[in-house]
C-alpha cells in the first residue's frame, strides 16, 4: 500500500475520532479492502438496561466498526483495519486494539490492523496474531 493512501485512510479514523462522545479518549476506526472503504466506526457510550438500573458503557471503535459492517453483510475475511486513538487535545496516542477487539478482528479474519503509536510515531502496522493480543484489557476508552 502507498503511503499517500495510508494516510487518507488514517486521516478518515482520526477524523471518526472526533465523532466520540467518550469522556477521555477518542477512537476512531476503518474498515477497508484494497483502496475501498467497507465501514468506518468511533467509539461512543451505549446504555445496557438492567431491570432496574442503566448502564453506560463504552463500545470500542473497532467493534463498532465491525459490527456495523456485519449488519451490511460485508465480508471482513482479508480486510484491513485501522485505528487511531486521540486524547481532549487532539493528540495522537497508543491505539493498540484491546484484546477483546484482537479477538474480534482475529474472528473475523481481518488480517491487518494499523494503529496510531503518538504524535510522533504517527503509524504502526501489525499483522495480528493471537501471540500479539495484549494480556490485559485496560477500560481507557
Ligand atoms: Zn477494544
Amino acid at each position: 500500500m502507498n503511503q499517500k493512501r495510508l494516510q487518507w485512510f488514517f486521516d478518515l479514523a482520526k477524523a471518526q475520532a472526533r465523532r466520540s462522545d467518550v469522556k477521555y479518549f477518542h477512537h476512531g476506526a476503518v474498515l477497508a479492502r484494497k483502496s475501498k472503504i467497507i465501514e468506518t466506526g468511533f467509539n461512543h457510550y451505549v446504555s445496557n438496561h438492567d431491570s432496574c438500573y442503566i448502564e453506560y458503557s463504552a463500545l470500542h471503535a473497532e467493534r463498532d466498526v465491525i459490527e456495523k459492517a456485519l449488519k451490511r453483510g460485508c465480508a471482513l475475511r482479508g480486510a484491513t483495519i485501522y485505528v487511531v486513538r486521540v486524547n481532549k487535545r487532539g493528540q495522537l496516542r497508543n491505539s493498540k486494539p484491546c484484546q477483546e477487539c484482537a479477538k474480534l478482528i482475529l474472528e473475523h479474519g481481518i488480517r491487518r490492523v494499523f494503529y496510531s503509536i503518538s504524535e510522533t510515531d504517527a503509524l504502526k502496522q501489525e499483522i495480528v496474531s493471537l501471540e500479539d493480543v495484549p494480556r490485559v484489557c485496560k477500560d481507557k476508552y
